[in-house]
């Protein structure tokens, strides 16, 4: 008789966005005539900018014809998209990255889990806390993360690194000493950030302790300032402690297509052992490239045209930001990121939990958010809304919040 894997018994009951929508969809039942807004969703609205559609249709094109037909695409990605990358995304920033060092794939949520694979089952993982549920629960999956403690929603093999505002959101160097080190930044979801020098000191912090960074740079396009590293790879040494994610997800509206890289360097080894192998190894065994047509997509994100319609893209986005941020300012509210990021954070009034604010904003602006404790216990007491919506909601919702 077959067993299952034991370790997906253990993941707490309840995901967060389904708790979500449950709750909304009982109150739109009790109260039809209500128009709700929603400022939870992690995912962007605006079409994909004409540069993209006009690449996608070329390579649909080309699709269909014998002389220009691709099947599987090679694992690591086609060489267009990653030299692309690495001259954008590196090179124009001073940072050493070579297009064979970057895996193309589908999508940063998917590397950000499998990288896991890498690293041996008794290998601690340290995350920020609040954290994007997908680093955890990945080594939950893995058997990596102890036992669950439902009162303090922590693992007992997990080591936490509280960010509040106690200490502006910037993590702390934890007591015990991480083998991986989770880093998200700009953050989802406090959508804070640390200067080029604090990530500095992470990167030299994992040289000299021997730990991996696996840094999420999702955000990366709305970094808006200066001191703020676009890269970890910015920073001097981090070759050799840091593979870097990233998604085109958020600068360029991929949710839908799906596209995204992983860099792992060529330097990053742990004894003779090179990260870069094993993870072009893995690619190879259990991946079979991201399509051709979105691949050229991908490149067009590059294209003078296309880097020009993005910036306006995520200008847009962020001029929600400021209206959310600036709106709840002058409701008295406490509020942080909005500045590198689509994401505000706010922290509840009137020592309000996450939940009850959840539910009061519900009921009294008809504006749905996410809780902060649904990202882990220091999230308790904060709340996050995003700017993703369209700008005629986002004003509207934040009219209700401030009559509230
Ligand atoms: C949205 C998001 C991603 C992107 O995931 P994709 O699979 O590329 O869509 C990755 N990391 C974080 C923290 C995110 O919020």
């Amino acid at each position: 008789m077959f067993q299952v894997n034991d370790n997906f018994q253990k993941l707490p009951g309840s995901y967060l966005f389904s708790t979500i929508a449950k709750k909304v969809s009982a109150y739109q039942q009790e109260n039809p005539d209500k128009n709700l807004i929603r400022l939870g969703i992690g995912d962007v609205t605006q079409p994909l900018a004409p540069a993209i559609i006009k690449a996608l249709h070329a390579a649909v094109d080309e699709m269909g014809a014998a002389e220009t037909f691709h099947g599987y695409a090679p694992d690591l990605g086609y060489e267009f998209l990653r030299s692309a990358i690495a001259k954008n995304d590196y090179e124009s920033r001073g940072c050493d990255i070579s297009a064979d060092e970057i895996f193309v794939s589908d999508g940063a949520k998917c590397d950000s889990s499998n990288i896991q694979e890498l690293f041996s089952a008794d290998c601690k993982i340290a995350v920020c806390d609040p954290v994007y549920p997908v680093y955890v629960d990945s080594n939950v999956m893995a058997g990596r993360t102890g036992v669950y403690d439902a009162k303090t929603e922590m693992w007992s093999n997990v080591i936490y690194m509280p960010c509040t505002m106690e200490n502006g959101f910037v993590p702390e160097f934890p007591k015990e000493t991480p083998d991986v080190i989770y880093l998200c930044l700009p953050n989802n979801p406090t959508g804070t950030t640390i200067t080029k020098s604090q990530l500095q000191e992470w990167v030299d912090y994992a040289n000299k302790n021997g730990a991996i960074i696996i840094y999420d740079a999702a955000y990366e396009a709305y970094i808006s300032e200066d001191d703020v590293a676009h890269s970890i790879y910015e920073c001097e040494g981090a070759k050799t402690c840091a593979i870097e994610i990233r998604s085109f997800s958020k600068n360029a509206g991929f949710t839908g297509v799906r596209l995204g890289f992983t860099v792992v360097p060529k330097d990053l080894k742990r004894q003779d052992v090179s990260l870069h192998g094993m993870w072009a190894r893995r690619h190879g065994t259990k991946f079979n490239g991201a399509p051709y047509i979105i691949q050229r997509a991908g490149e067009a994100v590059y294209s003078e045209e296309g880097k020009a319609q993005l910036k306006e893209q995520v200008a847009y986005y962020m001029k929600n930001a400021s209206v959310i941020k600036s709106g709840l300012q002058e409701a008295g509210y406490t509020v942080f990121g909005g500045v590198n990021a689509p994401y505000i954070w706010l922290k509840t009034p009137d020592q309000m939990n996450s939940w009850e604010f959840f539910d009061y904003l519900l009921a009294n602006a008809n504006v749905v958010g996410t809780p902060g404790s649904g990202f882990g216990p220091s999230g308790e007491g904060y709340f996050r809304l995003t700017a993703f919506g369209s700008y005629e909601n986002t004003v509207a919702a934040l009219e209700r919040i401030k009559k509230m």
